[in-house]
């Protein structure tokens, strides 16, 4: 158990940053509104955030092969719905989606459709994001760049806020379920440049964290960027 104080938090929630890094300083615009076309960065330990409408496709790629890019999809008019895995598990009677299959959020509504794997499709739906709290555990005792304060970070970095942090899907990471219902952490099996696409059903926001975890082998001890774009 950690013996960690954290900051104590204004809000009686789970939406604040427990640190800060540049993911802060370096939205990709103001409100997080895209240059169709463009190709964006997610750096290696930080977030990003990014604006769609309906029925705009964000291409998220894994430059790398080897990073794990925890994704979320926050309704962009009321961010306590969001993609859920749970009920995305539920909807698609599965525990991994593959082209074709819907994101839902946890009012049952589909916010994003999988368009598009070019990897092998091993992704989790499982995990919840890294956060200070996974480190300290893991005998950190200064601050730990994490998943969690990356999708506050990037929110907050386009003038909004969540007020907790949802479980993600974990692209490429491989955390496969084995008959004995163990959970083994392994690296991606993704390659360079794979990527996947997911298609807005709902004006939503798209938040990316590039996985800071350099500890369990989930990103080869070795965060990388990965890279979007979005089209129409
Ligand atoms: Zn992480």
């Amino acid at each position: 158990m950690s013996t960690h104080t954290y900051p104590a938090c204004c809000e009686k929630d789970n939406g604040s940053a427990l640190g800060t890094n540049a993911t802060l300083s370096s939205p990709i615009s103001a409100d997080g509104t895209p240059v169709i076309g463009e190709v964006y960065t997610v750096p290696a330990r930080c977030g990003r955030a990014v604006r769609l409408k309906k029925g705009q496709v964000i291409r998220i790629i894994n430059t790398p092969g080897s990073q794990v890019c925890d994704t979320w999809l926050f309704n962009s008019a009321d961010l306590s719905e969001f993609s859920s895995m749970e009920h995305t598990r539920a909807f698609i009677d599965k525990i991994i989606p593959q082209p074709g299959d819907a994101l839902v959020t946890n009012q049952r509504r589909v916010i994003g459709t999988l368009l598009t794997d070019t990897s092998p499709g091993v992704h989790d739906t499982l995990i919840a994001a890294c956060d200070l709290y996974r480190y300290s555990n893991m005998g950190i005792t200064e601050y730990h760049d994490s998943c969690a304060d990356n999708m506050r970070l990037a929110l907050n970095a386009i003038g909004l806020r969540a007020r907790e942090v949802p479980q993600p899907l974990n692209l490429w990471m491989n955390t496969p379920v084995n008959p004995d219902y163990t959970i083994s952490w392994l690296p991606t099996v993704s390659k360079a440049g794979d990527y996947v696409e997911i298609r807005a059903e709902l004006e939503c926001i798209v938040v990316m964290s590039a996985c800071p975890q350099d500890i369990v082998p989930i990103n080869g001890c070795n965060p990388q960027d990965v890279h979007f774009s979005v089209s129409e």
